[in-house]
């Protein structure tokens, strides 16, 4: 599991993140939705270590993990450009993070090949990510994540490139994949009709505030104030 608990970050007198408490349980499909500008990111990055807060603390299985750098975490995160290397190949993109780690020949070879079945993408190994589609670019980068099997998911807006078809298909793809490999799951999206359709629990951040966590149907039937009402419910 994932908690936050009292997470307050700052850049300099900005207060981005104001006293976020959150739990997230193993095998969850959270979605975080809020405007732009809302900390989101911010949110995302402090998870994976790129962002220190100044108070509060953040725990994964109990154990506080504040001071352990970003590859220490075995946290994924998937970012909205993809952020794909553009000189390397599929297959060399998605094994980079297995040859970081010193994996044997023999096993980068069995995990690429799986994870590239998995997404649909065993013919498209020797391209470049320029010869691809948004869609597949989009797979390569989610493969390339789940395949150093992370104990957290997080993906910061992964359809926001695509068109509406795509998004729709490739948001199905994406929740059969995670259920699959069980993986605990954050999902930060704009689109209140993608975390309704794809969220076991949502939350919705505005300025920095949790302003409401529970189940997608309960945030849309019972929202606590109008700023969720107007973010999750039918006046959306
Ligand atoms: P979007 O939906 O547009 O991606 P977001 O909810 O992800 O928005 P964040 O990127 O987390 O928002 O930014 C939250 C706030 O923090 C914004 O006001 C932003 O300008 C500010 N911010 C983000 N990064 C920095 C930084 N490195 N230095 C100063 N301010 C920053
Ligand atoms: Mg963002």
């Amino acid at each position: 599991s994932l908690e936050a608990r009292h997470i307050s970050l700052s850049y300099g007198s900005t207060e981005v993140l104001r006293d976020v408490n959150l739990r997230i349980e193993p095998g969850e499909f959270f979605a975080l939705l809020g405007p732009s500008g809302s900390g989101k990111s911010t949110l995302l990055r402090l998870i994976a270590g790129f962002n220190q807060h100044q108070r509060g603390e953040l725990l994964v299985d109990g154990q506080d993990i504040t001071g352990t750098p970003p590859h220490a975490r075995n946290v994924g995160m998937v970012f909205q450009n993809y952020a794909l290397w553009p000189h390397m190949t599929v297959w060399d993109n998605v094994a980079f993070g297995l040859v970081e780690r010193r994996e044997t020949k023999e096993a980068i070879r069995r995990k690429v090949g799986a994870v590239l079945e998995l997404v649909g993408l065993a013919d498209y190994a020797q391209r470049r990510p320029g010869q691809l589609s948004g869609g597949q670019q989009q797979r390569v980068a989610l493969a390339r994540t789940v395949v150093i099997e992370p104990k957290l998911l997080l993906l910061d807006e992964p359809l926001s490139n695509l068109d509406k078809q795509l998004r729709v298909q490739m948001r199905e793809e994406l929740k059969n994949l995670q259920r699959k490999l069980g993986l605990t799951t954050i999902f930060v999206t704009h689109d209140q009709e993608e975390a309704m359709t794809t969220a076991d629990r949502m939350a919705v951040l505005d300025k920095g505030i949790l302003q409401q966590v529970g189940a997608a149907t309960g945030l849309y039937d019972f929202p606590v104030n109008r700023f969720v009402a107007g973010f999750v419910g039918t006046a959306n």
